[in-house]
């Protein structure tokens, strides 16, 4: 078995490794609003909104997320609805959650600017050291090396590492091998440069070896066992959780209930109901969770929709019924944070999580 490190590859070559990556990314990099700016905090929001999700998507969120909050203070000082407003369809929403309280942080020690401190910068919430690194890096320009699910693969083909990649248990390999390679002249670049390598080049199939700036050193590429890197781990399966949950008019207006602001999609609105047990109806579900939730005494008028959603850890099936309320029923709330009755003009105005939006459709016609 190969070892994970590949002591050939990197000696004398390091600095025509980095001068043929930086030569390479200067006229490669894709254009990108964050790219643009030399701005600290708009280079720490793309960091965190650029964590599980794909560039492209994160464009348009990232311009109108510094549309309404340009600077720290105006962050901090903008109610959580709002923040996560701008973060609904994100996914992920204790990111949006923890940059906010961050920028509260900062505000109240009368800060409106990113700490240049490493260790500063970390004790914020929600600052790990991928987003140390990266924001450290290519705002301040510390020298600290960025690994990424881009920069693993490229690591793991370059060097040929055995460990899997998707192994949490061994990132520090991963983190060595790139302190490496870093070029601690301009570590900037260089952590762009590994990251728009990895999305461009070194793609995770079909990767274009032969347009590779770095393909002389490539371990992988040499003994012809590209396809065979990264190593992987299998996943885990992830379990279906079958939910119900109603959506009770009254006078053309919806109930709707947010979720508690800590955990899981915390702080976001969604239908009341909840989890179906095992032998149970979804109606009799739908009615018993609605009960439990807000008080009130629901009665399923029809089924509406049934609604999928896949989640990091688990798949939601989602049965949704129309449901009507007692004449002067009270809501009561045992859970929720808060609740409120709106019309079908007002769903903009709420953060709503993403199985709730495929509800949308058939909520419509309703109100
Ligand atoms: Fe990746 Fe191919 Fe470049 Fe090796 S030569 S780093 S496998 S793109």
């Amino acid at each position: 078995m190969k070892g994970c490190t590949n002591p050939m590859m990197i000696s004398m070559d390091e600095i025509e490794f980095r001068t043929s990556l930086l030569d390479w990314f200067h006229c490669a990099r894709r254009p990108m609003p964050w790219r643009e700016t030399s701005d600290p905090y708009q280079i720490w929001v793309s960091e965190v909104m650029l964590q599980q999700t794909q560039v492209a998507t994160v464009i348009d969120y990232f311009n109108r997320f510094i549309r309404a909050f340009p600077d720290i203070e105006t962050l901090a000082r903008a109610r959580d609805q709002d923040v996560l407003k701008l973060w609904e369809g994100l996914g992920y929403y204790s990111r949006a959650r923890n940059l906010h309280n961050a920028a509260r942080e900062l505000a109240s020690q009368g800060l409106n600017t990113v700490p240049d401190t490493p260790g500063e910068f970390m004790k914020l919430p929600g600052v790990g050291p991928y987003t140390c690194a990266a924001v450290q890096s290519i705002a301040y320009n510390h020298a600290l090396a960025v690994v990424d699910g881009n920069v693993k693969r490229v690591l793991a083909r370059l060097f040929e590492m055995e460990i899997p990649v998707n192994d949490s248990c061994v990132h520090q390999e991963f983190a060595r091998n790139a302190e490496r390679l870093l070029d601690r002249g301009e570590p900037a670049m260089f952590n762009q440069a590994m990251m728009e390598l990895g999305a461009l080049v070194c793609r995770p199939t079909s990767p274009l070896c032969d347009e590779c700036p770095v393909r002389q050193w490539c371990n992988a590429l040499a003994h012809g066992t590209v396809a065979e890197f990264p190593r992987r781990k299998e996943k885990k399966v992830i379990p279906t959780r079958h939910h119900a949950a109603a959506a009770v008019l009254e006078n053309g207006q919806l109930l709707v209930i947010q979720r508690r602001p800590h955990g899981f999609l915390g702080g976001m609105w969604e239908l009341p109901g909840g989890s179906v047990k095992k032998n149970e109806s979804p109606d009799k579900a739908c009615i018993r969770t609605v009960k439990a939730q807000t008080g009130l005494s629901v009665e399923t008028v029809s089924h509406l929709a049934r609604v999928t959603h896949t989640y990091s850890h688990f798949r939601l099936e989602l049965d949704v019924f129309a449901a009507q309320a007692p004449a002067n029923g009270v809501v009561d709330l045992n859970g929720p944070e808060a609740h409120q009755w709106i019309r079908w003009s007002q769903i903009d105005t709420l953060p709503f999580h993403k199985a709730i939006h495929k509800c949308f459709p058939s909520l419509k016609p309703l109100m």
